[in-house]
């Protein structure tokens, strides 16, 4: 982030703005992911996400930005469902998003091709979620196999997001394998990987016992000095140590405003809906937050304190206004 962006941000903040908006563009999903938190029941309002109704077409293109004109984020992620299966809407709304300076992300499977309209956009960033290497992504992840996935990015240049999983800890050498193949990769910008969030008193075969997060974060902290796209700051991977208590704690939860795919819905307390286990959380942006919060300024004195003080003092400003 530049430093105008980050004043910006700041800016954002006081006048009791969430610098980031997410928005769940779509129910569908030609996927069926064991753990997809989006597809559980009280994602969103007590409902999972295909119980909602969704929007299409010219109405879905004007009501995201509607959206983006209301809440005026920095940054837009847009999520799903999978946003390709709306990629005509998403092709249109691209440009009017990048004359507002929005910067965005599209997190996909990429199922389908990556549009070639899509690589003209500088502030665009499109995230390939892949789990694991091809035999376990392929049983997890079809139709958006390897072979598939290697079609639909041909050309192009994207980032590479895993979520790391228990079973995948349980083989030695398995985070290494993954991001050495993705690493040599020419479409690869980057690599994120985030680690498996359950839900509180879930029991899914995803979750990382303690042990192996431990020996995760030494994983990433190892790899990440061997190959350069790993794209995982010192500082971000050991947050994963000790996640936000609370999402009231969690500065990415309390910066970022989700909203579901009838446009209206909040997901709350994050984009995890329904009730995440914050002390298991593996979400890399609420580590990228939480680091950023735990950065020391001096005297003692961290950007989240200043974070915290700051959204205390616009909160009170927008009391006042009230009462006014
Ligand atoms: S691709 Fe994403 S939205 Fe679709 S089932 Fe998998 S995790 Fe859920
Ligand atoms: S992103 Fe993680 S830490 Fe933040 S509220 Fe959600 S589950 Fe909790």
């Amino acid at each position: 982030m530049r430093t105008s962006e980050v004043i910006q941000a700041w800016k954002s903040i006081l006048s009791g703005r969430r610098p980031s908006l997410a928005i769940e563009i779509t129910r569908e999903c030609p996927l069926r992911c064991p753990g997809c938190y989006a597809y559980e029941e009280g994602h969103v309002s007590g409902m999972n996400l295909r119980q909602l109704h969704d929007k299409r077409g010219e109405e879905l293109v004007q009501g995201v930005l509607a959206l983006v004109d209301e809440y005026r984020p920095l940054h837009l992620s847009i999520v799903g469902g999978d946003p390709l299966v709306r990629y005509r809407e998403v092709t249109q709304l691209l440009p009017q998003l990048n004359a507002r300076g929005v910067h965005v992300q599209i997190v996909t499977s990429a199922f389908r091709p990556i549009p070639e309209e899509w690589t003209r956009f500088e502030r665009l960033n499109v995230v390939v979620s892949i789990d694991g290497l091809q035999p376990e992504h392929d049983t997890r992840r079809k139709p958006a196999t390897y072979a598939r996935i290697l079609e639909s990015i041909r050309d192009r240049y994207v980032t590479i997001h895993c979520t790391i999983t228990s079973q995948m800890m349980k083989r030695s050498g398995y985070l290494e394998d993954f991001v050495k193949f993705w690493n040599a990769r020419p479409e690869t910008k980057k690599i994120w990987m985030s680690m498996f969030t359950p839900q509180i008193g879930a029991t899914d075969p995803e979750i990382l016992s303690r042990k192996e997060r431990v020996q995760a974060v030494e994983e990433l902290m190892r790899l990440r000095a061997i190959y350069p796209k790993l794209d995982m700051p010192e500082r971000v991977i050991r947050e994963f140590l000790h996640p936000p208590a609370s999402p009231h704690e969690c500065i990415f939860a309390q910066t970022t405003h989700t909203i579901s795919a009838d446009l209206k819905s909040v997901v709350t307390p994050c984009q995890f809906g329904g009730n995440p286990d914050c002390s298991q959380c593996g979400c890399m942006a609420s580590m990228g937050l939480a680091a950023v919060g735990n950065y020391e300024l001096g005297l003692g004195v961290t950007a989240g304190k200043v974070y915290r003080a700051s959204t205390s003092v616009s909160n009170t400003f927008r009391k006042w206004k009230r009462a006014a």
